[in-house]
């Protein structure tokens, strides 16, 4: 069995969960400014029956708010599907990782995510003779020993592991 394979798998797990990690702290902030529009909107369309409006070009012409806020309502329940997606997403991809890491041993688990605190990605190709990861040329032995696949071949330089 290859030693780096299991590993390039968890890793594109582990792309995955941040970018899902990302994707939920964003959309409640997006949600937010929805609902600042929204709430902008129904006070206008309030001051639009009182006969308060403001007396501008904009104002003059007629808006129809129900329809507008109509509008961001089902941009705000679009956010939060989306938003409870991304949730159930990430805890399916949690299960997965946790599979494909308990095919691995303790020891090259626990190798590649103290790396991987830093580095990101973690497990970066070997090109020609260039680690992709800080673009530092490695030494002619490397390649030799990713081929063998039999111990892990980090970069020199920057400490990813090569593949
Ligand atoms: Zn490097």
């Amino acid at each position: 069995m290859s030693l780096i394979d299991p590993l390039l798998v968890l890793q594109e797990f582990d792309t995955k969960i941040a970018d899902l990690g990302r994707k939920i702290a964003t959309l409640p902030k997006h949600r937010a400014i929805k609902e600042a529009e929204l709430s902008d909107t129904l006070r206008r369309q309030l001051q639009a029956e009182q006969g308060l409006a403001p007396e501008s070009a904009e104002a003059a012409a007629p808006v129809d708010f129900d329809s507008a806020i109509a509008g961001i309502r089902a941009e705000i329940a679009e956010v939060d599907e989306r938003l409870a997606a991304a949730k159930t997403e990430l805890e399916e991809q949690k299960a997965r990782r946790a599979e494909c890491a308990a095919g691995i041993s303790p020891q090259h688990l626990r190798f590649y995510e103290r790396l991987a605190i830093s580095h990101h990605p973690t497990i970066v190709k070997l090109e020609g003779n260039i680690c992709s990861g800080c673009h530092l040329a490695q030494p002619p032995s490397s390649a030799h020993l990713i081929k063998h696949d039999t111990e892990f071949v980090t970069c020199g330089m920057c400490g990813r592991i090569l593949y």
